[in-house]
């Protein structure tokens, strides 16, 4: 058994999300085979992240506040505390805050051994995030 030291609090960066958006990683990750990865997320209102795909895909579960995810080309779905979401691997999605509430999620996903488990892509147009 171990209690582990996790690492300090960092900030979401600019080239892949809007607004303010801190990561806690939960459950960091172990020796192989292991892939499993936790973060807890916090949006800031507003905050968002970009289009993006996770390779194993990614499983958000809320713990806060109000939120949106929209896969590409499908619908704005409003996400709330209790709800899981699962984007399947490769599927380009953006989640984040309502233009008007705080957001928390966890964030499970799966590592891959060269790093490349999560694909970024552009930010969010204007009209693509939704307004208050
Ligand atoms: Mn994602």
């Amino acid at each position: 058994m171990e209690i582990i030291t996790l690492p300090a609090t960092t900030k979401g960066p600019p080239a892949m999300f809007v607004g303010d958006v801190w990561f806690d990683v939960v459950a960091p990750p172990q020796a192989e085979p292991s892939r499993m990865k936790v973060n807890i997320v916090r949006f800031a209102p507003g905050a968002h992240t970009a289009w993006h795909s996770h390779a194993l895909g990614q499983t958000l579960h809320v713990t806060e506040g109000v939120g949106y995810v929209q896969s590409r080309g499908g619908e704005l779905v409003k996400i709330l505390p209790g709800q899981t979401i699962h984007t399947p691997p490769g599927e380009e999605h953006w989640h984040g805050a309502a233009p008007d509430h705080f957001m928390s999620h966890l964030a499970m996903w799966e590592g891959v051994a060269d790093g490349t488990e999560t694909t970024w892509g552009e930010h969010l147009t204007p009209d693509e995030y939704p307004s208050a």
